[in-house]
């Protein structure tokens, strides 16, 4: 599914076959997870292929890197540059891009200063499909933000993700809702949470979650349309009296979600916002729209 005889990936400055590289069995990034990724979406569009915010998705790369003081040297334009070389490589108009740094053979809980930089792309459809989603709220909670960088995506951090959905799959769910370590709603184990409730939508705010770029894509159109949205706390209680609730990712676009434990949110999908920026963030990132800010 990822990639077959013809695929390239870039790996350390040439673009190879995968089959072509190999991993260091004693690396960081696989015994500590020390590496940090990014998830970022190509679309065909009439003006030709388009990477979607790719300037915000590398600069959150890099933030990543430096926070994990991995020395790495590439700027986000350069990145940028390499990936549309790498989707055309590739033959691929839609695609998701998955850059990833890993770091080297080091035991030591230092970061170690060999810094490799692997870019693989792929054709990737919307990643929890396009069916309401029925979720759990999960007995796992989101990091407290002293214990980790919430808002990098170090590739040890999702193991949360990772038991969160084993969980929710396990028990016939198809996603999770994580809450935060004071009970309040964080998020989904990859994608941020918007509800809707009296005309309004509301989001939480940063300082536990990731600052999703498709959350604030949202709040853009939210604000260009005039659709009232508010950054806040809110609890689960909260939530399972909300009119409508979306989920917002990269991987995932706008997804709606039918069910939350056992509250049915009652507000017929295609009445609600969500429905309406479902569609919005569709013509945006294929170039029917533009954004001011974008
Ligand atoms: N929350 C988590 C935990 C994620 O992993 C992601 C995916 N990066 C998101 C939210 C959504 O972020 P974005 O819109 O930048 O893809």
């Amino acid at each position: 599914m990822y990639y077959n005889n013809d695929s390239y990936i870039f790996h350390n400055g040439k673009f190879l076959n995968p089959a072509e590289t190999n991993i260091n069995l004693y690396g960081q990034t696989l015994h500590y997870g020390n590496g940090v990724f990014e998830g970022i979406r190509a679309y065909n569009t009439n003006e030709g292929v388009k990477i979607f915010k790719p300037l915000e998705h590398f600069k959150r790369l890099i933030k990543g890197a430096q926070v994990m003081n991995m020395e790495f040297k590439y700027t986000p334009e350069e990145l940028c540059e390499i990936t549309y070389k790498l989707l055309e490589k590739n033959n691929l108009k839609d695609a998701y891009i998955r850059p990833l740094i890993t770091t080297g053979a080091d035991m030591s809980l230092r970061t170690s200063a060999e810094v490799n930089l692997t870019i693989q792309c792929w054709e990737w459809g919307k990643y929890m499909g396009d069916k309401l989603l029925r979720v759990m709220t999960s007995s796992f909670q989101r990091p407290n933000p002293k214990s980790c960088f919430v808002e990098t995506k170090v590739t040890g951090h999702y193991v949360n993700s990772i038991l969160s959905t084993n969980e929710a799959k396990q028990k016939g769910f198809d996603e999770a809702l994580l809450l935060d370590m004071n009970e309040n709603v964080a998020e989904c184990s990859g994608a941020n949470v918007f509800m809707e409730k009296g005309n309004k939508l509301i989001t939480p705010p940063r300082g536990h979650i990731m600052a999703g770029i498709t959350r604030n894509t949202i709040i853009e159109l939210c604000k260009e349309e005039g659709f009232e949205v508010e950054e806040k706390h809110f609890t689960l209680s909260d939530l399972k009296q909300a009119d409508s609730a979306f989920f917002t990712g990269t991987a995932a676009e706008v997804v709606g979600l039918k069910s939350l434990d056992e509250y049915h949110f009652p507000l017929a999908w295609e009445q609600s916002f969500g429905y309406k920026l479902m569609h919005m963030y569709k013509d945006l990132v294929v170039g029917k729209r533009k954004l001011q800010s974008v």
